[in-house]
């Protein structure tokens, strides 16, 4: 195979190449099952799919059936051949072909243009994306006995396809719309090499064993009740342990940066969100509101507009510039219920937030202060492969955003340099800006390669005009605050999720929900090893509860059975205490990844926790 030699492929020519295994694949159904009928199949992050109307309902085996043809197909080394034809002359077409959604699509391309297409389909390779009005004549590709509706470009050969697999088969509506036919999904994974490919296809095996649902589960982290409701998860005692442990880091952290923290309810008159901007264009993402004293109070979806009201509650001098508010905020969004998912897409979530009051002039510093911060937890965490993703507003079109472009410049340039500054890595992302300030957003990757969207930070020059928020300079007079919006450690549910495929659930001692077990090794032992127990639960861990989080098993199972039970709760340190641990005061330490350090003094075991949880040490 020539793919060894093949070269790094831009991502323009990955998708190319993904959106070509599109085409093979619909080729190679197409022979399979000669009536198809094809949708749409784009390119899509990892892979590609093909929508498809097919006489028979694929089963997993078919999936093997259809890769060995495109195999076949590919090494034929067809070629990709471009057509062009009139509109008219291409629904003839599709239409002898029996292509009846292609049909509909060109039909729909002469009408309206392709922006509707890509906007209705999904798909944006059919034409070129920006003709806002009908299309005159369209392009097909050919790959043997296929033909497809397409813009291109796509690889020379289908031997320049590169390693792909069928992954699975899911339900599609034709042009999204569930009043019409649904459509069998094929996805496939392609990539550049069979070593890319392989090394996804790993990467997703391990993150289906670290699924934080699954996990989460199996380590009694939480646990979401069909009483309770969708999408509002309810924290047991280990996974109360995490956020109480990661709410004290942020204490610690923003306590040395500069912060108060501050306390809001979790109820507000709709007056204010209607000043936020929140009402009435939220409206659907918010609770439905409940009606006291002839009020409407909503569930607070955000923070900010509270935090702003305490800024405003007394007056601010220069001086007193700047101010960082900073809570753990409960706030509710109402989320579709097909879309929650575990502790990732929830309803009720606890925010790591705070609000940055400050001057013009101090918000470069300001906004490098919470990129730093980010790179202290992330470096605390093992976290090494992040970037920063700057969102700015499309400069032609800055009107859509808001009408002093000036400002939005000022703003970009403030946060730009920060991010210089910062040296931390960026991209920039045009067009995608918030309507009330350029954004960032920190984008990290666990261990094995899944990218999380965590953290959201906003420099915001238009809140001071919506809530009035300002100051008094030097000169006496009234001037507008900025705010950054900060969440680094995002919610407590999205951050714990990510932490889970992490560590998959070996949390390092600082957070672990239960950091030692006591096994003794037979029932006259119970008594030494209840000492044990008591010494430490006593002990001076500096814990977010002072003591250490130790359990005992006297449980009528062997030592064995014990060490097993212990491994799976992923517990750090097993602390097995038989006849000659209870004459020398010690206790025989095994680590959960099979370590055995042999007996230490007790005392000695209780300086190592000691060390490991003050510098929150990854080491055990
Ligand atoms: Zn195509
Ligand atoms: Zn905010």
């Amino acid at each position: 195979m020539s793919q060894k030699n093949e070269k790094q492929l831009s991502e323009s020519e990955l998708m190319q190449m993904r959106h070509s295994a599109a085409h093979l694949m619909a080729a190679a159904v197409q022979q399979l099952w000669p009536d198809a009928r094809f949708g749409v199949g784009p390119a899509v992050k990892n892979g590609f799919y093909y929508d498809m109307d097919l006489p028979v309902q694929l089963t997993p085996e078919d999936l093997g059936k259809i890769e060995q043809k495109m195999r076949e197909l590919k090494n034929k080394k067809l070629p990709f051949e471009r057509v062009e034809l009139p509109v008219d002359d291409a629904i003839a077409e599709m239409d002898k072909r029996g292509q009846a959604y292609k049909v509909e699509l060109l039909q729909l391309l002469k009408e309206k243009g392709s922006t509707a297409v890509a906007k209705e389909t999904g798909d944006a390779d059919v034409v070129d994306t920006d003709s806002s009005g009908g299309v005159t004549s369209v392009s097909f590709y050919k790959t043997g006995d296929f033909v497809d509706l397409c813009r291109g470009p796509h690889v020379n050969s289908t031997v320049q396809i590169g390693a792909f697999k069928l992954m699975n088969i899911a339900g599609a509506y034709w042009r999204g719309n569930e009043k019409n036919k649904q459509l069998q999904r094929l996805y496939g994974a392609a990539f550049a090499t069979k070593e890319e490919l392989d090394q996804y296809l790993w990467q997703l095996e391990e993150a289906k064993k670290r699924d934080h649902r699954k996990l989460g589960q199996e380590l009694d982290i939480f646990v979401i009740s069909d009483e309770v409701g969708p999408g509002l998860p309810l924290w047991m005692p280990n996974g109360t342990v995490l956020r109480d442990e990661l709410e004290r880091l942020s204490k610690e952290e923003e306590r040395r940066d500069g912060y108060y923290r501050i306390s809001t309810p979790n109820i507000t008159k709709a007056q204010l969100y209607y000043r936020s901007g929140h009402l009435p264009f939220y409206r659907e993402d918010m609770y439905a509101p409940m009606i006291i004293d002839d009020e409407e109070y909503f569930l607070k979806p955000m923070n900010c507009p509270h935090h702003h009201q305490i800024y405003l509650a007394r007056p601010h001098s220069y001086r007193d510039l700047p101010l960082r508010l900073a809570e753990y905020g409960q706030v509710y969004r109402y989320e579709q219920s097909g879309a929650l998912s575990g502790l990732m897409r929830v309803r009720g979530m606890a925010q790591n937030d705070a609000h940055i009051y400050c001057r013009y002039d101090q918000a470069k510093e300001e906004f490098l202060r919470v990129m730093n911060l980010h790179s202290r937890y992330y470096k605390l965490l093992g976290i090494d492969d992040y970037y920063m993703r700057f969102s700015k507003p499309d400069l032609n079109k800055l009107d859509k955003y808001v009408n002093e472009p000036e400002k939005w410049i000022e703003a970009m340039n403030v946060v730009k340099e920060a991010m210089d500054e910062s040296g931390l890595p960026y991209i920039e992302a045009e067009g995608e800006a918030a309507f009330y300030g350029p954004k960032i957003d920190f984008m990290i990757k666990s261990v094995i390669g899944t990218e999380y969207a965590i953290s959201t930070n906003q420099l915001d020059f238009l809140a001071t005009e919506r809530f009035g928020l300002v100051y008094t300079g030097e000169d006496g007079k009234e001037h507008p605050v900025y705010v950054i919006h900060r969440a680094p450690l995002g919610s407590h549910e999205r951050f714990v999720a990510f932490l889970i495929e992490h560590f998959a659930g070996a949390f390092p001692t600082w957070l672990a929900p239960v950091q030692a077990v006591v096994i003794p090794i037979a029932d006259r032992h119970n008594e030494y090893a209840r000492k044990v127990y008591e010494t430490l639960f006593n002990a001076d861990i500096p814990n977010a509860i002072n003591g250490m989080r130790v359990e005992l098993d006297d449980a009528r199972e062997s030592m064995q059975k014990k060490i097993r039970k212990a491994q799976l709760q992923k517990i750090p340190y097993m602390l097995v205490v038989g006849d000659k641990e209870a004459e020398q005061g010690a206790v025989a330490v095994r680590l959960r990844n099979n370590q055995d350090l042999g007996s230490m003094p007790l005392d000695e075991f209780v300086a190592r926790v000691h060390e490991r949880v003050v510098k929150r040490s990854p080491e055990l």
